[in-house]
């Protein structure tokens, strides 16, 4: 009997022999949970645009009307 495991994103069951995924269903799921963890990781709750960040302005636009 194969074992079945399930995605821990789209809680598809998905054999989990020669599933080369597993846990997840596919690249595509694995992809998503790992970039919802390093964003939960990283992501400081309120943080705060760095004042001191420059933003360069050097876009000549010449736009006479
Ligand atoms: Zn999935």
């Amino acid at each position: 009997m194969p074992r079945l495991v399930k995605c821990p994103v789209c809680k598809t069951e998905v054999s989990w022999e020669g599933n080369p995924h597993r846990p997840f269903c596919s690249e595509r799921c694995r992809l998503i949970d790992l970039g919802a963890w390093t964003e939960g990781r990283y992501r400081i709750p309120g943080e705060k645009i760095n004042p001191e960040s420059k933003e360069e302005d050097d876009e000549q636009e010449e736009e006479s009307s």
